[in-house]
């Protein structure tokens, strides 16, 4: 595969990451590189951290154990380092999480105006350029609840756009949708890779991995199993719990 997309510099490292929710160890010993450019799919059984994992990269979980840097900024108790990584990393969920009482276009101008402290006008070009991006400009005045599944997960991305991030988070972005809104989703999701997005998709769409994913990463029990390639990944699983999971999506 074509790699030139992959800059050398190292943008999201984990050390020894450990996360226990009380007694439950749901994260263990995870250690994770990941270059400018570089685009991940994490797939593993229900339960295994998948979500834990890349919620700890925007500080939405917390770790207890071990060191998460993100663009040579280490994710600590100081509140300006997450402040600072929250900027740069967009993060879209599997149920959107949109502001249902906004419009389409107040949804993508509220982080840039009052985080970013853009004026109004920007913070709606800006919006609208990334409407265009998702395809739908012409729902930009409507509430999320006008809206097909579908619809709202382009515009939770083109929400997350609007911040102008480096990295973006995908926690099963198309698991909530029906089967006909899935292409559109990740229509937009290979647009983003191919223009160079640093990227970590939790999906189970191996269609999508297969065409852009650099890495394939397989958790377990809160562990790293496996990762891969996406051509040996799926046609060469080297241990025997990948291969029942594929066993079972494939
Ligand atoms: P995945 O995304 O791979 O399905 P999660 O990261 O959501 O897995 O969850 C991993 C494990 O941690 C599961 O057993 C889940 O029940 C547990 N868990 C997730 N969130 C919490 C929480 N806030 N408090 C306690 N346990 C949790
Ligand atoms: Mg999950």
């Amino acid at each position: 595969m074509n790699q030139s997309h992959i800059k050398d510099e190292i943008e999201i490292e984990l050390k020894n990451v450990n996360k226990w929710y009380d007694d439950f160890h749901v994260l263990r010993d995870i250690n994770l590189q990941v270059r400018k450019g570089e685009r991940i799919v994490i797939c593993g059984p229900s339960g295994s951290g998948k979500s834990t994992m890349i919620r700890c990269l925007n500080r939405l979980e917390s770790h207890q154990k071990g060191d998460i840097t993100i663009e040579g900024t280490p994710l600590n108790n100081d509140v300006r380092n997450i402040d600072a990584i929250r900027k740069d990393v967009g993060m879209v969920f599997q149920h959107f999480n949109l502001f249902p009482h906004l419009t389409v276009l107040d949804n993508c101008c509220l982080a840039p105006q009052w985080v970013k402290k853009q004026p109004r006008k920007e913070a709606e070009a800006t919006a609208m350029k990334f409407l265009e991006r998702v395809k739908i400009p012409d729902q930009a005045l409507k509430y999320p609840g006008q809206l097909s599944g579908g619809q709202q997960q382009r515009v939770a991305i083109a929400r997350s756009l609007c911040m102008n991030p480096n990295i973006m988070l995908f926690d099963e972005p198309t698991s909530a949708l029906d089967p006909e809104m899935i292409k559109e989703v990740l229509d937009v999701m290979v647009e983003l890779a191919d223009e160079g997005m640093t990227m970590l998709c939790v999906t189970h769409e191996m269609g999508f991995a297969k065409k852009v994913a650099d890495r394939v990463i397989f958790m377990d029990a809160g562990e790293i199993i496996e990762e891969n390639n996406p051509h040996e990944f799926f046609d060469n699983p080297q241990s025997e719990r990948t291969k029942l999971f594929l066993s079972q999506i494939l």
